[in-house]
């Protein structure tokens, strides 16, 4: 990484005539516009403090010209990376499956397929690597984390059925994030297949066929019969070939966190899709806000690897906490690096949600609670020591399911109390115990009121346990 001067100085919220007196005590001669290596930037820092220092390091945001800064005579051709969307019950699942099960095993004889988020096949030579988690649920959160892994869409609608909501919807996110649009008119086999209804109903849109004139690839396929795959898999690759998607492999690896979860036996483990570079086993790395060293990587089939490529999604163990899906990653020098950036992202993220946390009353999480908008499951947590009730809140607060976010309404120490309870049934929430027990009074509330008490003594358990409920209290999608 380097910097200007003007640059550097902005960083620091300092003047650059001061950046260029210190340099000059230092004894480097610099004009404002002069470039700075690393170990001048370190110097400069360092003389403002161990916080600037981290400042500087902790800007993940900075992600994408990592992604896109590369020499072009230092970069190949990289496999696209996919996205399936379409209105449900369009057949994307359908399609993730038959793909996966027609190309994958093809070279890999003996693979044992593991979902971890993200798999690639193989066609004519190349790969492509398909995100598994259809609809655009993911798409979006990645998306509004500012997060960009898809480099094409592939849209299903059903030739049956053809173009409804969420089929526009996919269309808007793609759009919005300028990735390119392949057609795939499902469910050909059906007797009541209309794929010139398809047509004309997505010319609406702006996709209009290169048959009709247009730019769009439309390609007919039957997801179930495993008609059209190939076609469809090839234009995939004519895209790319036209998109030229690059990164250059000698780098330190930069990404993004395609899923994570707590596993019982293993820590944490998250799926990271590199963008740019190579992971390898006990690379120190930062994830969003946790950081650890690389411990093992485990590809789509199941396989331990010691490296992964640009576009290859691994899951990973070694992080010491669960990051969120979107969350970016990128791969440090040293260890200790690494630590200092991860904990003074965690810290942050620490100090702002207790600012964020509002005064609870009555009123206002009623109001909360009538505008619906974003679906939240509220908790009152009452744990026995203050640590344990941080560590719970914060794990908690990570959570998300499809969209939908734990709140903290209340979080305190000491048993489960009458006001606790009633506090809970007001607001629609569920108490949650860390190593503590409701009293006599706050029992009776609880049966009176019909408040969902769960007592736990182990975070993952109760992480677990909220996932469930909230997989369960999500609408249906239509
Ligand atoms: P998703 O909600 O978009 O993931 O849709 P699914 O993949 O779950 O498919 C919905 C239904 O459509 C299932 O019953 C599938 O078996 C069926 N389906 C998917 N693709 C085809 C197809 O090509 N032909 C027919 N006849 N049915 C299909």
């Amino acid at each position: 990484e380097s910097l200007t001067v003007q640059e550097l100085a902005k960083k620091l919220h300092r003047e650059p005539s001061e950046i260029i007196k210190k340099l000059f005590m230092l004894g480097v001669m610099a004009t404002i516009n002069q470039t700075l290596d690393k170990d001048a930037i370190e110097l400069i820092a360092g003389e403002y403090g161990v916080e600037v220092e981290e400042e500087i390091l902790v800007d993940l945001t900075d992600l994408e010209s990592l992604v896109t800064d590369d020499a072009p005579e230092n970069t190949i051709e990289r496999p696209s990376v996919v996205t399936i969307m379409g209105h449900v019950d369009h057949g994307k699942t359908t399609l993730l499956d038959s793909i996966r099960n027609t190309k994958v095993t093809e070279g890999e004889a003996g693979g044992i397929t593991q979902h971890i988020g993200a798999y690639q096949v193989e066609v004519s030579g190349k790969k492509i690597t398909f995100l598994d988690t259809p609809g655009h649920a993911a798409f979006t959160t990645m998306r509004a984390r500012g997060a960009q892994v898809t480099d094409i869409t592939i849209l299903v609608v059903a030739a049956d059925d053809g173009v409804m909501p969420q089929t526009v919807e996919a269309i808007n996110h793609a759009k919005a994030a300028e990735v390119p649009i392949i057609v795939a008119v499902n469910k050909m086999d059906k007797e009541s297949a209309n794929p010139d209804r398809v047509m004309q109903e997505l010319t609406e849109h702006g996709l209009v066929s290169e048959a009709w004139g247009g730019d769009t690839i439309f390609v007919p396929i039957s997801a179930k019969q495993g008609e059209g795959i190939d076609t469809l898999l090839e234009m995939v690759l004519l895209v790319g070939e036209v998109e030229e998607y690059k990164a250059n492999p000698e780098r330190r690896a930069v990404g993004t966190v395609i899923e994570s979860r707590l596993d019982k036996g293993r820590g944490t483990v998250a799926t990271l899709l590199v963008q740019n570079g190579t992971l390898k086993i006990g690379d120190p790395i930062v994830v969003g806000n946790s950081f650890g060293r690389v411990r093992a990587m485990v590809n789509d089939l199941g396989r331990r690897v010691k490296e992964a490529g640009p576009s290859t999604p691994v899951e990973i163990t070694g992080l010491n906490e669960v990051p969120d899906a979107g969350d970016r990653f990128i791969v440090f020098e040293d260890e200790k690096t690494a630590r200092q950036v991860g904990e003074t992202r965690a810290q942050r993220q620490l100090v702002s949600s207790r600012n964020e946390k509002s005064v609870v009353t009555l009123d206002n999480l009623f109001e909360q609670m009538k505008q619906g908008e974003i679906k939240e499951l509220n908790i009152v947590l009452k744990a026995d020591v203050q640590g344990s009730a941080e560590a719970v809140a914060a794990s908690l607060q990570k959570i998300e399911v499809e969209g939908a976010k734990v709140k903290i309404i209340h979080s305190g120490v000491g048993a489960i109390s009458e006001s606790d309870i009633i506090l809970a049934s007001a607001s629609n929430a569920i108490v949650i115990g860390f190593n503590v027990r409701p009293d006599v009074n706050a029992k009776r509330a609880a049966e009176a009121e019909n408040v969902d008490v769960r007592l736990h003594r182990i975070i993952y358990k109760a992480i677990e346990e909220i996932e469930a409920a909230m997989k369960g209290m999500l609408d249906p999608e239509f």
